[in-house]
């Protein structure tokens, strides 16, 4: 499935019939989330659209190289919009607390996204959950506008693809994300100075937490669950945050054998993040789900509110049933 053409059309044709029109995406924003939002609003204001760019969480530093980052803001008193664009959020209620309520002051609201979606929201829903990223749905979309595609857009894009399919290297790859990202390529996107600022970046406190995190993995008996944790302790000591922990959880799904791969992070105020990955087997979207978060079949995340063991006792629980019924014995 790719996103219809007519919801892009209805997209298109809303984005053209306004004029105040406000961005998107969901809380702790990764490349996928900023890049589409921002790749939005760096084609729309060409075209005479005040936008407004919203993120709860604003920017993470290693995004802050994006092309058009300083436009994000956390907040607006802009009392209606004609229009919201909401990217990368499988429910509404991801843009945030304060977030959402700013949205839902838009007349209609469009929403982008490629989760496996059970939430779906909004007026127009351009939606793919066979895309690797938003990034992607978004090119149709900037297509379907006949927006021009500038170098500081295709970077946009391109680091959407990027952090979304771990370099092209997840299950979610297909020709068509191949395709656009050589469009994007030809457009003045340069793979060699985006991978250079999301992967080779990461702070010396943030590699230092990566040890702390490994020195805790732990394995099921039969080696098929994985996990790994960070100590509020171990944030406080490094002087670390969450978002330093970028790409950790791969470690641990890189194990072999292991079919589940999960991080717990106890943040400040004692809630646990788990952010939890697999490889073509288990559905983990379905695992965080049963705790309250989403996500896609082979990366999702959820957030639980009792002691980090408690909490890992849990998921690794259910991770325990999803994976007996699909090895047996
Ligand atoms: P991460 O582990 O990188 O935080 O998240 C992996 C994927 O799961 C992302 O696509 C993200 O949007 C989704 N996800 C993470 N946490 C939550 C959550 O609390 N609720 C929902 N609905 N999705 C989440
Ligand atoms: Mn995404």
């Amino acid at each position: 499935m790719s996103a219809s053409p007519t919801a892009l059309a209805e997209a298109a044709a809303a984005i053209s019939e306004s004029k105040s029109i406000v961005l998107a995406c969901h809380v702790n924003p990764d490349g996928d989330a900023l890049g589409s939002l921002l790749s939005l609003a760096l084609a729309l204001k060409p075209l005479g659209k005040e936008v407004t760019c919203l993120s709860e969480d604003g920017v993470p530093d290693i995004l802050r190289f994006l092309p058009g980052s300083d436009l994000i803001v956390r907040s607006t008193e802009a009392p209606a919009f004609d229009l919201a664009l909401v990217v990368d959020s499988g429910e509404l209620s991801r843009v945030g607390v304060q977030v959402g309520p700013m949205v839902s002051r838009a007349r209609r609201a469009v929403n982008i996204d490629h989760h496996v979606v059970a939430g779906a929201f909004g007026d127009i829903r351009v939606l793919d959950s066979s895309a690797a990223s938003t990034a992607e749905i978004v090119y149709d979309l900037l297509q379907a506008l006949q927006a021009p595609l500038t170098p500081e857009i295709a970077t946009c894009l391109f680091t959407g693809i990027i952090t979304d399919t771990g370099s092209f290297r997840f299950q979610n790859v297909t020709p068509g994300t191949l395709r656009t990202a050589a469009t994007l390529v030809e457009a003045g996107a340069s793979p060699p100075h985006i991978s250079e600022n999301v992967f080779e970046n990461k702070t010396y406190a943030g590699t230092r937490l990566l040890g702390h995190a490994l020195s805790s993995l732990s394995q099921t008996a039969d080696g098929r669950i994985v996990w790994a944790h960070i100590t509020a302790a171990d944030f406080r000591q490094l002087g670390a945050i969450d978002a330093e922990t970028e790409g950790v959880v791969n470690y641990v799904r890189g194990v072999r054998g292991a079919e589940v791969g999960i991080l717990f992070r106890e943040m400040d105020n004692g809630r646990i993040r788990v952010s939890l990955r697999s490889r073509e087997s288990v559905n983990v979207a379905e695992m965080a789900q049963e705790f309250g978060g989403g996500g896609h079949r082979m990366a999702a995340g959820c957030t639980l509110n009792i002691p980090l063991a408690e909490a890992e006792l849990a998921l690794v629980a259910v991770a325990k049933i999803a994976v007996s019924r699909l090895f047996p014995g």
